[in-house]
């Protein structure tokens, strides 16, 4: 299998993977508990705390681990919304945000949040000048991401959070997809990461928070993460998430070129009649989300059952749903369901990205004959 779909999750790295062992195989205290074996397991935790907030590289705030992303935004939005004050009712988000956040604003929104979600232009930025428009002292939260998960796109997440305090409000950015992929833009109050999308393990995340900015606890108990966030850690995928980020914050620059050879070099494979969604020149090159007038990209994935990429995210691919991503680009439905995403990173090789994208090209020129 030719394993395209880097945006749904990566590869757990052999460097990662043999930190972990030892808290799998033989370590297994708990790391709340005083005994030495405890204390140990706690100082591995530390650790890779600081692994991951150096290769963040954001000054003036700490990570508190969760169990994922997805948990890590619910809380920066819901508590966040818990600490506010009277008066700032208000949240702004754009409609190219990933469900974590479009499904935690809509809910609360249904509490009684004043939600604003702004359209995207064609190229998948924000407008700023819309944003502005719309920044007054009734917000509470702003939530951008800083790199879009289906099409790629970056956000200007600094520029952003500067009109955002400037408006007296918070900036949150879900850097699920930028984190150990690109430098992280400065500025938020608080910003989410994952350690799967970084050749990390699954179910472990993260969320960033400025000093005096941490949101309210959305899971009580045993006060663990500085009363922040209860629940036992698990040494494992602590020890992991950082091995993650050491690795992604040493190769950074080698990974990223990697990266860019690779989208020049799926472009000339699957020669013309593609059209890439989203913005080229803001954009991590990682991400190649494409359509061809005519394909039906649910067929391709049918017929290349051996290629391993997806219609959108791995969450709409799933639904059946068109992408709403897409949709808020201004395609309409037939351009949606003749869209594909390829997503590559560190353990691409060339050869077998090329070899994937001259498979697919062929596939699509066969879907047009036989329709013709
Ligand atoms: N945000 C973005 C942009 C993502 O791509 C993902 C994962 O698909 C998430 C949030 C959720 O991350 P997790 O799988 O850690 O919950």
């Amino acid at each position: 299998m030719i394993y395209l779909d880097y945006q749904a999750t990566t590869p757990v790295a052999p460097e990662v993977a043999r930190a972990m062992d030892p808290w799998i195989e033989e370590k297994f205290a708990n790391p709340h508990s005083p005994s030495r074996w405890g204390r140990e397991a706690a100082a591995a935790i530390e650790v890779a705390r600081k692994q991951v907030e150096k290769a963040m590289d954001l000054k003036g705030g700490s990570v508190a681990f969760t169990g994922s992303a997805t948990e890590a935004i619910n809380w920066a939005l819901k508590g966040t919304v818990e600490n506010a004050g009277k008066g700032r009712n208000r949240i702004i988000t754009v409609a190219t945000e990933h469900a974590a956040v479009l499904d935690t604003c809509e809910w609360l929104a249904a509490k009684g949040i004043d939600l604003t979600i702004l359209p995207m232009k064609g190229d998948g930025r924000l407008d700023l000048d819309l944003l502005a428009r719309e920044l007054d002292d009734r917000v509470l939260l702003v939530a951008i991401m800083m790199v879009n998960n289906e099409i790629g796109v970056r956000q200007p997440v600094s520029a952003i959070s500067e009109m955002v305090h400037k408006a007296g409000a918070l900036m949150f950015s879900d850097a699920v997809q930028a984190f150990g992929r690109v430098e992280l833009c400065k500025g938020p109050d608080l910003v989410a990461i994952s350690a799967h999308k970084i050749h990390g393990p699954k179910g472990i995340g993260a969320l960033w928070m400025r000093k005096g900015k941490e949101p309210a606890p959305l899971i009580h108990g045993g006060g663990q993460e500085q009363g922040l966030r209860s629940g036992t850690l698990s040494p494992a995928l602590c020890v992991g998430f950082g091995a993650a980020a050491k690795l992604a914050d040493e190769r950074c620059t080698r990974d990223y070129d990697h990266v860019q050879r690779l989208w020049k070099s799926a472009l000339d494979a699957l020669g013309p009649g593609w059209i890439i969604n989203g913005s080229v020149e803001h954009r991590y090159p990682g991400n190649l989300n494409i359509r061809r007038e005519g394909v039906d990209a649910a067929r391709l994935i049918a017929d290349l059952r051996d290629l391993a990429f997806s219609l959108g995210s791995a969450c709409a691919s799933g639904s059946g749903r068109p992408s709403h991503v897409l949709r808020a680009l201004g395609l309409d439905y037939r351009e949606t369901r003749s869209s594909i995403r390829l997503g590559f990173g560190r353990y691409t090789k060339q050869h077998e990205l090329v070899d994937a994208c001259h498979r697919l090209a062929k596939a699509a020129l066969e879907q047009e004959k036989l329709d013709a």
